[in-house]
């Protein structure tokens, strides 16, 4: 079978991530994670700066380097060198984010990384723009989304099981204000892109949704 290219968007929580690595290891592709890539820069950010204004963004993002590494199924993020991986999932990283992705320049920079790992065919790409903007001859293009009751549900699960107090209402505010965001910014928002297949997995299982990406992928 030839190495394909995969594009999924879709809003936060939706599982985008626990499907296409799951995809990925299916058919022996390599899973990027866009958005770790955009939490990297936040937490730059966070990290130099107490305000987080375009103009700090944008100095940041002028020599940051972000690199990802995926092996055995797990993703590594570096920023600088330095791995970063579990604090780019921070509840402040993930507030901050789309003020540091709606920068033209902090987008210019990671889509040109992007289309560059990509550019060898056999990925799995998810993130927001995917088949609008960073790939759009990418060969299977899906949106995938569910409720935000599910969504949010699925969150405090997730979070219980690592240890976590959860408080479903904040956790459900936040996810709509980050898809808020995402949706209504100038530069490649938050969009189905018309070409892209709408999965909607509210009522489905992970492997459900798994399966029905598999079979785009040979049919
Ligand atoms: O996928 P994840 O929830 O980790 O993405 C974090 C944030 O990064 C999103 O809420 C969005 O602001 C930004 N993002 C983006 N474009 C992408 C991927 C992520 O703007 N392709």
């Amino acid at each position: 079978m030839n190495k394909k290219v995969i594009a999924i968007d879709g809003p936060a929580g939706a599982g985008k991530s626990t499907v296409s690595k799951m995809v990925a290891a299916k058919l022996g592709y390599v899973y990027i994670d866009t958005g770790a890539m955009y939490r990297a820069v936040a937490c730059k950010v966070l990290r130099e700066h107490k305000n987080v204004t375009d103009e700090n963004i944008i100095s940041i993002a002028k020599d940051i380097e972000v690199d990802l590494t995926y092996e055995d199924g797990l993703t590594k993020v570096f920023v600088d060198g330095d791995e970063v991986t579990n604090e780019i999932r921070m509840p402040l990283v993930s507030h901050v984010v789309p003020k540091v992705a709606k920068v033209g320049f902090v987008r210019e920079k990671l889509t040109e990384l992007q289309r560059k790992m990509a550019s060898r065919g056999g990925v799995i790409m998810d993130g927001r723009d995917i088949a609008t903007h960073v790939l759009p001859n990418a060969d299977v293009k899906i949106y995938l989304t569910a409720s935000i009751e599910e969504r949010a549900r699925r969150r405090c699960d997730e979070l219980k099981a690592k240890g976590y107090e959860t408080d479903f209402d904040s956790i459900a505010k936040e996810i709509a204000f980050r898809d808020k965001q995402d949706m209504e910014r100038d530069l490649a928002p938050l969009i189905k892109a018309d070409d892209a297949t709408l999965i909607d997995s509210s009522d489905m299982t992970i492997d459900e949704v798994v399966e029905k990406i598999l079979k785009m992928c040979t049919d």
